[in-house]
């Protein structure tokens, strides 16, 4: 079996989809690795590298896409090298199905089957495979350092023959997987951490990384499925907290919110008089930027400036740590291919819940529920 890694092509995207560790697992595994030239190049990751690992460098992306099985990729391949791919290929990657499935047409055309890294189950047995907690570790992490580097103030606490400088006043808005690195990274750098979250279970992961939980009485509703993700919450909830957020916000330095409702548009949490409330120089880091965000006056994709406030939306912080972030990605994707991977060959058990759960087509045929509503075509037949 033949797997091809590309160099990706999404403008701004600097991550690669398999770093030379995990190529040489797959080598090890019988699989032949083609990589096209530069492909880890924007990830710090030269070319000599892959080929150590046993894997064969090409400049012929055409002839990659045309031979690969198997093409673990970060993002979904432009409409052109899709049309190029091999009938009764895998790609498996970020494809966003749910966001926007007709970008997926050409591949499904062309008869290829597709795994949406997005929608690995959150289940304990697919914990190495997911990409997403992965990502959101990045991006938590980075959001924190932007936050201090834009503040025109120091984080931590300083006691010095100057005088005292008290520690910046850190407020982080959802605290899952994102918003926890984010508490971590703003604690060690000194600052000050309260944050929310509608899921009462996150108040002692918030407390355990020595930041205060801010409780607010949402009139004893169930925030939380079955799968450990906030519900989607009624107006009269949504306002008790952002009544609690307006507060906290008129204090705090650094706002970095993150709050998600899976498959919604992130919940609007930060209207516009709250940040008309802060401070000038202070900072709103908007991590729900891609999914609309979760403040007002924030644009996804830009950096603004209203009343001395300094609204960030970024849309692809992982990319901008494209060395550990692909790193980790590739973890999560070998993991996820040697899954599949039988005796050499790739297995698909249908009744299996991690395959079921990210399986979007199998040889063109669209088979995730969802998707093929949002494509208009009937559900399948049972
Ligand atoms: P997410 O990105 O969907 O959302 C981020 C946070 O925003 C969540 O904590 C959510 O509760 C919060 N939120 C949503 N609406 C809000 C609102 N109106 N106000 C305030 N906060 C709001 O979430 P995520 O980071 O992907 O993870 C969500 C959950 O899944 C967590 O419980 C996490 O621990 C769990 N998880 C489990 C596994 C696993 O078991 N393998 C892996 C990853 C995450």
């Amino acid at each position: 079996m033949r797997l091809g890694i590309l160099k990706e092509a999404a403008p701004g995207e600097t991550r690669v989809a398999l770093l030379p560790d995990s190529v040489k697992a797959l080598v090890a595994q019988g699989l032949e690795v083609y990589v096209e030239q530069g492909a880890g190049l924007l990830a710090g990751v030269a070319d000599e590298a892959y080929a150590v690992a046993g894997a064969t460098l090409t400049s012929d992306r055409t002839a990659l896409l045309g031979s690969a099985d198997l093409l673990p990729v970060v993002n979904a391949p432009d409409e052109t090298s899709q049309r190029l791919l091999k009938s009764g290929a895998v790609v498996a990657g970020f494809l966003r199905p749910l966001d926007d499935p007709a970008v997926l047409l050409p591949a499904i055309e062309r008869g290829v089957t597709l795994f949406a890294m997005e929608l690995v189950p959150r289940i304990s047995r697919a914990q190495a495979m997911d990409a997403l907690s992965s990502m959101a570790t990045i991006a938590g992490y980075k959001a924190a350092v932007l936050a201090a580097s834009s503040l025109p103030k120091l984080f931590p606490l300083l006691m010095t023959a100057a005088g005292t400088v008290p520690p910046a006043k850190v407020f982080v808005i959802g605290a899952g997987v994102a918003g926890l690195q984010a508490i971590a990274t703003a604690r060690r750098l000194g600052a000050v951490v309260e944050a929310y979250d509608v899921r009462a279970a996150a108040g002692e992961q918030v407390r355990s990384l020595g930041a205060k939980f801010l409780d607010v009485d949402l009139g004893g509703i169930d925030t939380e499925d079955k799968g450990g993700y906030a519900k989607e919450l009624s107006e009269e909830a949504l306002n008790r907290g952002r009544d609690l957020i307006a507060k906290t916000c008129g204090y705090s330095d650094v706002v970095i919110t993150t709050a998600q409702v899976p498959g919604r548009r992130a919940p609007l949490l930060i209207r516009r008089d709250a940040v008309e409330n802060m401070r000038p120089g202070s900072v709103v880091f908007d991590l729900a930027a891609p999914a609309g965000g979760n403040c007002e006056l924030t644009r996804p994709g830009e950096t603004v400036e209203s009343g001395g406030v300094t609204i960030m939306g970024p849309l692809n912080l992982p990319s901008t740590i494209p060395y550990h972030a692909s790193q980790m990605y590739a973890k999560n994707i070998a993991t996820f291919l040697k899954y599949l991977i039988k005796d050499g060959k790739l297995t698909l058990d249908r009744g299996d819940e991690i395959v079921r759960e990210t399986l979007v087509t199998h040889a063109g045929d669209v088979v995730h529920p969802r998707v093929r509503e949002m494509l208009g075509l009937p559900a399948a037949s049972p």
